[in-house]
């Protein structure tokens, strides 16, 4: 394992694998921020995370073709249930562990990350839980968007994961979403656009529709950055742009206020 060597695809600089890893899998040359999975996420960030609704597993309810046996190959491959780990716990930063976290982790390796029924349910009822704790709720977005194979049911969990987020506006709980290459599709357009702070990952694509897709639409020509964070950052699509190895400051900084606000400003 320490003879691995990773190339860079922004850089093509040759990287050894426990470099990379020391540095968070970010390229010490050029800053690319490399694919992580779900587990080396809450790792890097949080402490005493405690993952929970595991009792809700996915399901092939029409009996689409193949998908039985790709939900269990992924399943084996990254020792997860579907594309989401939600939970809670206190991040690193918080060394009193005095500002509980709900937390939802997406995982592209997952199927693509793609939302059906069971990343639906996890979100709704990690935002439950925040709404009911009053606990601040931070979601890591990674996703292709809706699952095809769970066909109305998947585009359903749109709807469901607005609603419920916008209930925790009504107690002013905040939600901050990172997003995470490449948020896309049904993911962007649902909640993690409705978020209170959406903060990115440097370079991370965020959308709807490709790029292509787009330009054979309107029959022009976008700009080669069409869609990444600094792209949209320009635009107003999204708050900020913060390092991998700075979001947990970042965050930390809104989680603390958040807290402070709660236990300073009763009745307001
Ligand atoms: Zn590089």
């Amino acid at each position: 394992m320490l003879n691995e060597w990773i190339k860079c695809e922004s850089c093509g600089s040759i990287i050894n694998r426990s470099d990379l890893e020391e540095n968070l899998w970010i390229c010490p040359k050029c800053g690319r921020h490399f694919y992580i999975g779900s587990k080396k996420r809450i790792d890097m960030y949080f402490c005493d995370f405690k993952e929970m609704y595991t009792m809700i597993k996915p399901l092939d309810f029409l009996n689409f073709e193949d998908y039985s046996e790709k939900l269990k190959k992924d399943s084996e491959r990254i020792g997860i249930d579907d594309a989401i780990i939600v939970g809670i716990g206190y991040l690193k930063q918080d060394l009193e562990k005095s500002c509980l976290i709900g937390v939802g982790v997406m995982d592209f390796g997952f199927r693509g990350g793609s939302m059906g029924s069971v990343v639906g349910q996890k979100i709704s009822l990690i935002s439950e839980y925040c709404y009911e704790n009053e606990i601040p709720l931070v979601i890591f977005s990674a996703s292709g968007g809706a699952r095809m194979q769970e066909g109305i049911i998947s585009l359903m969990q749109m709807a469901k994961t607005v609603g419920v987020i916008n209930k925790l506006k009504k107690k002013r709980i905040p939600f901050i979403n990172v997003v995470t290459n490449p948020t896309t599709g049904g993911v962007a357009a649902s909640f993690v656009g409705i978020a209170d702070i959406i903060v990115s990952e440097p370079g991370a694509i965020i959308g709807f529709a490709g790029q292509r897709v787009i330009e054979q639409t309107i029959k022009k020509k976008l700009p080669p950055n069409f869609q990444t964070a600094e792209f949209n950052l320009q635009n107003g699509l999204i708050d900020q742009i913060v390092d991998r190895k700075k979001m947990g400051d970042f965050i930390y900084r809104f989680v603390s206020s958040f807290y402070y606000w709660k236990r300073y400003s009763v009745g307001l």
